[in-house]
Parts: C-alpha cells; structure tokens; sequence
C-alpha cells in the first residue's frame, strides 16, 4: 500500500537508530533517499549497500554548527534538484543535572537545543520555501514521549526541546498548509537503540519493559514504518498530528 516511487526522502541521523530503520522503510517503498550523517561513513556505506544501487546518497554534516546545517541542505538537494520529504530524525539525549555543575549544565541545556531543535527549525526554514514552490513538501519529525510526559530530573532538557519541536510541527502544519506543506510528529518511548544503551545498562531491559503494556521496548522498525506510512500522503488531512509510538506506556 505504501508507495514512494518518485520521492527524494532527506533523513538526518539516517546511518543508525530510527533513522535507519526510516532509511530501510521509505527505499523498500520506492524512495530514493538522502542518508545524512554526522561522521560514521561507514555505517552510512554499509546501509547503502544493503539497498538497491543508485536508490541512496550520502550527505555529511555536524547539525550543531549553523553553517553545516545549511550545508547539510544544500548538499542534500544538489542530489536530485528537489526534496519531497524532510525527516528530522537526528537527535541527542544528553544529562544535565540541576544540582550538577553550573557550565556543564548550561552547555549540555544549548547543546541539546540547538541540535535537537534550532537545527530542526534551520532546516525546515530551507525545506518550507522549496516545497511552497513546488506546491507540495512533508517535514516528519521524530518528537519523543518526553514531550508530552516529561522526562528525568537531569533530562529536562530533552524534554524541553522535544516539545519545542512538537509545537513547531503543529505551527507549520498550521500556517503552511495552504503552500501544500504538510508537518507530521512522531513520539517515540523507548526504542532499541544506542541512545538508550546508557538506560538500558543502568536499568535493565526487563525493568524499562515492565513500564510498558505491550511489555518490551519498541522495534526502531515500529518508528521506520509509520515514518514510510506519513510520507506517502495516504494521511494528508493528518497534517499537524504526533503519532504516539511507546507501547501504551503513556496514553494521550
Ligand atoms: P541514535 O543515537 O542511534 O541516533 C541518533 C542519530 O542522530 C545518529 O545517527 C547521530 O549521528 C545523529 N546525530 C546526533 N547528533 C548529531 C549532530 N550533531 N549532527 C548530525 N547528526 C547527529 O538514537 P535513535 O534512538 O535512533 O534516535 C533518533 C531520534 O529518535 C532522536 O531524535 C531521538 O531523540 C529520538 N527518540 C529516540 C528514542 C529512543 O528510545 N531511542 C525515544 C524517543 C525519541
């Protein structure tokens, strides 16, 4: 049913995690795909190599500096001319403890906000202009549960820029929707990934899983699907939506 044939997809953070599994999705769907990367070029081949030839291209680019985020952009459109999707998908998880030290809490708080949401709002400022043009574009963010429910004491941050970044999905699904630029959320709880090796090593996984009703952490593959189902267009009256990926961990 899902059918991406003639799309050209951007994903950040597209070599590993959700982005992976996103980049896995949308090319067996038909789409050909930016895989963004921060610096492992290596797990960026080996996952181009596991797709058809010719159906991916590889962009690298450190979304914390201003200057390579556009870079970033630039350098993804070149491929083909035009970006039908933008995935925001690239993300960090960082503590920053209150009762910690001053200046590591201060720059873990700019750190997490500026990768996980000023870069986001970077891009999306380039992708909105490119598709009011051509009449037609979709942002997919990957939110998180964090931005409804909150997160940890020292992981207020994170928590802080996912629910930045869920109200700049619902303003640009707002007031671009007449361009034909659709903003779509994804809020994922824990899925299985390095970024939560730290948890997993500190709690256990039988621990994190019996927080969750569907009783273990998601695939990424849960993430990767419904990303690939959100760029197809089957759901554009969805638009400004967050769909909760987490287990019934936490109902909305
Ligand atoms: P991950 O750590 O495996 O992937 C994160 C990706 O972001 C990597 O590809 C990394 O290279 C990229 N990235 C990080 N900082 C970057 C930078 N400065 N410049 C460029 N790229 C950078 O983790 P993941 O779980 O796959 O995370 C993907 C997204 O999902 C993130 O936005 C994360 O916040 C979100 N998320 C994850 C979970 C989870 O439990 N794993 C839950 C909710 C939301």
């Amino acid at each position: 049913m899902i059918d991406l044939s003639g799309k050209v997809v951007l994903v950040t953070g597209g070599a590993r995690g959700i982005g992976a599994a996103a980049v896995r999705a949308m090319a067996g769907a038909g789409a050909e795909v930016i895989i963004h990367f921060a610096r492992n070029l290596e797990a960026a081949e080996a996952l181009a190599a596991e797709l058809p030839e010719g159906r991916t291209h590889l962009v690298a680019g450190d979304l914390a500096d201003p200057a390579a985020t556009e870079e970033i952009w630039n350098d993804a459109l070149a491929w083909k001319g035009r970006i039908d999707v933008l995935v925001n998908n690239a993300g960090i998880y960082e503590t920053a403890d209150p009762d910690g030290d001053f200046d590591a809490f201060l720059a873990s708080w700019d750190r997490t906000l500026r990768v996980n949401l000023t870069a986001i709002a970077q891009l999306c400022r380039l992708a909105v202009p490119h598709f009011r043009d051509r009449g037609a574009g979709t942002i997919i963010n990957v939110a998180s549960r964090s931005s409804f429910r909150g997160d940890d004491y020292d992981c207020m941050n994170y928590a802080a820029s996912k629910g930045g970044l869920i109200a700049l999905t619902r303003s640009i699904a707002r007031k671009c929707a007449p361009w034909g630029v659709l903003a779509y959320a994804v809020a994922p709880g824990f899925v299985a990934t390095e970024m939560v090796d730290r948890i997993i090593a500190q709690d256990g996984l039988d621990e994190m899983a019996a927080d969750i009703p569907l009783g273990e952490i998601a695939p990424a593959s849960d993430v990767g699907n419904t990303i690939a189902f959100l760029a197809s267009g089957l759901a554009r009256h969805a638009t400004g939506t967050t769909i909760d990926i987490n287990g019934a961990s936490y109902v909305r």
